[in-house]
């Protein structure tokens, strides 16, 4: 098989780089060979798209005709959902209706910034002296975006969308675990019309081309989202260059069950919020808090359901969990399983490799559910990235929230109570970017969205998501009265 090229400009690309591999995780088969880029085609790459930024043909073309390339790529999205579905499931595992979904969601994600492009402006600001002043919003230049591998389509929606109605340049740099994604995205724009260069797509690792994109001096914005530690050192690496980055990092979110709760509508939100995606989810509700008076009756009735989900291959109908994504994957979250035993967890469901003879080639692993661990413990500090549910008892509110805190993450939370006014005080006094009341993971892309302490920096989707891209000049002109004696 010869490896696939990556996208500078309008060519495919063979690189410099040791070819990736990508992998079936539903049953260890070879997807794909992928050509990286190494230092050279990092700088080739870079360098068109600064040179695409600048041309004329970019830089006036009007806002209205930004948004049809955009609606125009939402179409393409639409036109060729099934097979950009299959991709994503043939490179994640992730469970066809899940996949079909996204490739949905990502083609609201380019309607929706067509719709601001068209309609976002400029400001004229209030005057304080002679003068008349406004604020316009320029694009940073190239944007470096680094995705990884859990959703690759919406996460690289949610970046290549806004940047590009913002007016930049962007070069992609998919995860080397599902880099196909990335390259039909980049194909799909080339094809919706945006000139060459506007769009980049790199596959590689993140030591060999990710690091080397960042470190690029033409790079004007990084955009990631992955784990908290390659945030750090993607953060440093910017600050380095001082050039602004938004990153979308890990989390370790608390889920709330209060015994005045609606438990039954709650518990279908806890097996969702953790075990959807097999828990392969930033937003996962990973530590279940439940006040003790209905503690164990809201254990019995999710051991009850999670014994009912259905492991199996992602594009059968009927699976509800699919594999994790990589086989390495799987032996850390295995590892973090042992973790939680040596530590003094009960594993009362799961905690094993499926049995089933037809799963055995595939990288799956049953939902998993432990009590009987301080939130000090390891299963509860650190981000599994798996289909593991640590469930919490807690005695009131003060407790609760001193442990829903106890973390260095801050993504999200969820809150089950009837009560409004308990609800709004421990939504005000969680430390996370979003928090869901009788509901979770409830997402809309004209609401911000982002991380508290080492959950991130800076909010992606929304308005804002679009002005993260821009740079605010703002503009006086002179109207020749007396200048005040002090600045206003
Ligand atoms: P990862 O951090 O290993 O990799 C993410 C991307 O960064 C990949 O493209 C990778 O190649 C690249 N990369 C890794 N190290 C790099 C470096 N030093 N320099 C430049 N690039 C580098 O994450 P992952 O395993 O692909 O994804 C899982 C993580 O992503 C989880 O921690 C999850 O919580 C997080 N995530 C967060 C959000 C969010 O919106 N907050 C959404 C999805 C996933």
């Amino acid at each position: 098989m010869s490896a696939l090229p990556f996208l500078i400009g309008d060519r495919w690309v063979i690189g410099s780089g040791e070819p990736i591999r990508s992998i079936n995780p539903a049953d260890g088969s070879l997807n794909a060979e992928v050509s990286t880029a190494g230092a050279a085609e990092v700088d080739a790459a870079v360098n068109v798209a600064a040179k695409a930024q600048r041309e004329r043909a970019w830089r006036v073309m009007r806002p209205h005709e930004r948004a049809r390339l955009l609606y125009r790529v939402a179409e393409l999205i639409t036109a060729g959902a099934e097979d950009l579905a299959r991709r994503q499931m043939r490179e994640n595992g992730k469970v066809i209706a899940e996949c079909r979904a996204q490739v949905a969601s990502a083609a609201a994600v380019f309607r929706y910034y067509a719709g601001l492009c068209e309609t976002l402006g400029s400001e004229v600001t209030p005057s304080r002296g002679p003068y008349w002043s406004m604020t316009v919003y320029e694009p940073a230049g190239v944007v470096a975006a680094i995705t990884p591998w859990n959703s690759p389509l919406t996460m690289e929606a949610q970046k290549l969308a806004p940047a590009l109605a913002a007016g930049n340049a962007v070069v992609l740099k998919p995860s080397e675990v599902t880099p196909t994604v990335g390259l039909e995205l980049g194909r799909l724009c080339l094809e919706a019309g945006f000139p060459p260069g506007i769009v980049n797509v790199l596959a590689g690792t993140g030591a060999e081309t990710g690091m080397p994109l960042v470190r690029h001096c033409g790079v004007r914005m990084v955009a990631f989202t992955g784990g908290t530690s390659a945030g750090r050192a993607i953060a440093l690496a910017a600050a380095e260059r001082l050039v602004p980055v938004v990153l979308e990092l890990g989390g370790k979110s608390p889920h709330i069950v209060f015994a005045d709760a609606n438990i039954e509508r709650a518990i279908g939100s806890i097996i969702d919020g953790i075990f959807v995606s097999t828990g392969q989810s930033c937003v996962a509700g990973s530590r279940l808090f439940v006040e003790k008076p209905v503690f164990d009756k809201v254990l019995s009735r999710l051991v009850e359901r999670t014994r009912g989900l259905k492991v199996g291959m992602p594009d059968s109908a009927d699976s509800m969990i699919g594999p994790l994504a990589t086989f390495p994957h799987r032996e850390r979250v295995e590892r973090h399983v042992a973790a939680a035993r040596d530590d003094g967890g009960e594993l009362i469901v799961g905690g094993t490799r499926p049995d089933a003879p037809e799963l055995a080639r595939g990288a799956f692993y049953q939902p998993t559910i432990v009590v009987g661990l301080s939130n000090r413990a390891r299963a509860c500090q650190e981000e599994i990235f798996g289909p593991i549910l640590c469930v919490l008892p807690f005695e009131n509110e003060a407790d609760l929230i001193a442990q829903a805190n106890d973390t260095v993450y801050g993504l999200a939370c969820g809150i089950w109570t009837p009560d409004y006014q308990k609800a709004w005080r421990v939504a005000r006094a969680i430390e996370a970017g979003t928090v869901w009341i009788n509901t979770y993971k409830q997402l809309s892309i004209s609401t911000p969205f982002g991380g508290f302490k080492e959950s991130g920096i800076g909010r992606e989707k929304g308005v804002g998501g679009m002005r993260l891209y821009q740079l605010a000049k703002s503009i006086y002109w002179g109207l020749g009265g007396p200048l005040p004696e002090t600045a206003p």
